[in-house]
């Protein structure tokens, strides 16, 4: 396949109609109209072969998780999604790869409106990049240096799970056998965490009126509730016992491997925020209505770094914080 023929692919499967897209893909740039009144919100993110998906993931999967650590990235800044743009390096102009992977993208992007607007297309160990804009109200957007002594802090659905379904995946896993014959409902439960992680958007949305600091879950709870606590210039404790675990996770790991694959597992892509405890009823009610509930998970003290205690308040370390690409 030609590579014009890859992006008509591409753009064939990704229409979204939006009156503010004055020029799509096509052009040598997309021409965009921000809605009067609004400040954008712009991301980027990539997921390269081996680092960030292993090499077997579908190309459906891949290209829905692509836009979707992106939109999560919005969702944490409490922005409403607009356009994206998608670079994509391939080893070969392989037509079910783009297919599949326009197929994935395109469904989340229909789910939140929207428009791939433009993109690049380049041969090479596969990669992809995606950029991301959304719409906040002007000095609404929530940021990760607010977070106040005193705050309590939060985190949406459960955690760990993305974590648990790689190691469901990797045969070198000395669990990998038992979870392997784990019932298929929990596996599967488990590898769609992995897979095709849903950003939080609407919950972001509703935050701005509650968070004072917030970010999503991608490098594992510890280590991203740090860079909360240090731009913030707070510090952070976490209650272990109160972190929240799907059914799943619940059935298929111990309590010391449950923990460790909550506080630092990674690509959770839930909200972790912080708030008022004087918010803490109404900000339950409003993200319970939107189906993914809250749970308060710590606090928000004096000091400074990411402190993860049991119910004694005795510190459990953990071997690992989170994920770091240069470590
Ligand atoms: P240029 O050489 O001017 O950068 P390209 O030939 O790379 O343009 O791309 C042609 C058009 O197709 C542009 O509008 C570009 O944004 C779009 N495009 C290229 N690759 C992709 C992609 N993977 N996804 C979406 N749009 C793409
Ligand atoms: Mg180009």
């Amino acid at each position: 396949m030609a590579e014009f023929d890859l992006i008509d692919l591409i753009r064939a499967r990704c229409e979204v109609g939006r009156a503010d897209v004055r020029l799509g893909i096509g052009d040598d740039a997309a021409v965009l109209a921000v809605p009067a009144g609004h400040e954008l919100a712009v991301s980027t993110d990539t997921l390269v072969a081996g680092v960030h998906f292993p090499a077997a993931t579908r190309a459906d999967d891949l290209g829905w998780k692509a836009l979707a650590v992106n939109l999560s990235d919005l969702a944490a800044m409490g922005a409403t999604p607009a356009w994206a743009l998608l670079a994509l390096t391939l080893p070969a102009a392989e037509r079910s790869l783009v297919e599949g992977f326009a197929i994935g993208f395109a469904e989340l992007a229909a789910q939140h409106r929207v428009a791939l607007v433009g993109g690049d297309t380049t041969r090479g160990p596969l990669a992809v990049s995606v950029v991301v804009h959304g719409f906040v109200p002007p000095g609404r957007a929530l940021r990760r240096d607010g977070a106040q002594v005193g705050d309590l802090v939060f985190v949406t659905g459960t955690l760990g799970d993305a974590a648990a379904g790689l190691r469901c995946l990797d045969p070198r896993d000395v669990q990998a056998h038992a979870l392997f014959h784990a019932p298929a409902d929990a596996r599967e439960w488990l590898l769609a965490r992995l897979n095709r992680p849903m950003p939080r958007i609407a919950a972001g949305i509703a935050l701005r009126e509650f968070a004072t600091a917030c970010i999503d879950v991608s490098d594992g709870l510890c280590a991203d509730l740090g860079h909360v606590a240090k731009r913030s210039d707070v510090g952070i404790e976490v209650d272990a016992s109160r972190l929240p675990a799907s059914s799943a996770l619940l059935a298929l790991f111990d309590e010391a491997d449950r923990v460790a694959l909550q506080a630092s597992g990674g690509d959770d892509y839930e909200l972790a925020f912080t708030a008022p405890p004087a918010r803490e009823a109404e900000l339950q009610r409003d993200l319970a209505r939107l189906g993914c509930g809250a749970t308060r998970i710590g606090r928000v003290v004096a000091g400074s770094g990411v402190r993860l205690q049991d119910n004694a308040g005795t510190e459990i370390a953990l071997y690992r914080r989170g994920w770091e690409h240069f470590a």
